[in-house]
């Protein structure tokens, strides 16, 4: 077996990224590629936690101009990641790769509640777990449930999904000069407001010592490559 960099991590998913190219709601065929790049990492003995977001269905944020109060929107935005989390469990499961749900809200008909013990014995046996409903808060992003469950997991780094290749000094859609960061430190990424997580997200990390791999989840390959230890995307740390 070759040697891995990291036994535990905390894959970070938008709910964007299930949208596909569709940009709502959620598709079959990105259900199946993200089943494929955590099993690879699966067949390595990597445990894997998994935070997904809930965009491609609703944000609670986008909820206040049709009338929703914040906080309404935000569990509407939670319950969201939940319905998330059961499409992606259905699609590791039928790859053979034994998935729990833990719910940070109480669902208890569809999903577990979120058991911190629980969660490391399921990981321990070899077991994807998927935290959904953020944190359970209104006011909080998914970002920040995967930086708190990476601290309560003692993951050793959070691969955090996107569509470039990691950090850059600006948004490389709109500025070609746009120059991207192999490293930089948490500390960086505050003060300059750089695009990688949220703020709260960023100062537990900070605090907590845990790596972010910011990377591009569309070239396939790429979680093997970074628990191999590979140097993909942007490594933010201390
Ligand atoms: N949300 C929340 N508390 C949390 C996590 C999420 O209220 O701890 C709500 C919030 O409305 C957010 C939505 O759920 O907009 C979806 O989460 P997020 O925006 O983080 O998803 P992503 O951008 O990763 O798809």
């Amino acid at each position: 077996m070759p040697i891995r960099a990291y036994k535990r991590i905390l894959l970070k998913l938008s709910g964007e990224v299930l949208a596909g190219k569709t940009g709502y709601g959620i598709d079959g065929t990105m259900l199946d590629y993200l089943a494929k790049e955590v099993q690879s990492v699966v067949e390595l003995g990597t445990q894997v936690a998994i935070v997904i977001g809930g965009g491609n269905i609703f944000r609670g944020i986008h909820g206040e101009r049709r009338g929703i109060p914040r906080a309404s929107g935000d569990q509407i935005g939670m319950l969201a990641t939940v319905m998330n989390s059961l499409a992606l469990q259905e699609t590791l499961r039928s790859f053979h790769i034994p998935t729990q749900i833990q719910s940070a809200i109480e669902i208890r008909s569809i999903v577990e509640p979120f058991i911190r013990q629980k969660a490391l014995h399921y990981l321990e046996d070899g077991h994807v777990i998927i935290f959904a409903a953020g944190t359970g808060h209104p006011f909080f992003t998914t970002d920040t449930a995967a930086a708190l469950r990476a601290i309560e997991i003692n993951a050793e780094a959070i691969l955090k999904a996107t569509k470039v290749d990691g950090v850059y000094s600006a948004d490389p859609v709109l500025d070609p000069t746009a120059t991207r960061f192999e490293q930089i430190t948490y500390f960086e990424v505050l003060q300059q407001r750089l695009k990688v997580m949220d703020l709260t997200a960023i100062s537990l990390c900070m605090e907590h010592h845990v790596p972010i791999i910011v990377f591009n989840l569309n070239v396939a390959g790429n979680v093997k490559r970074i628990v191999l230890g590979e140097t993909i995307g942007t490594l933010v740390n201390n």
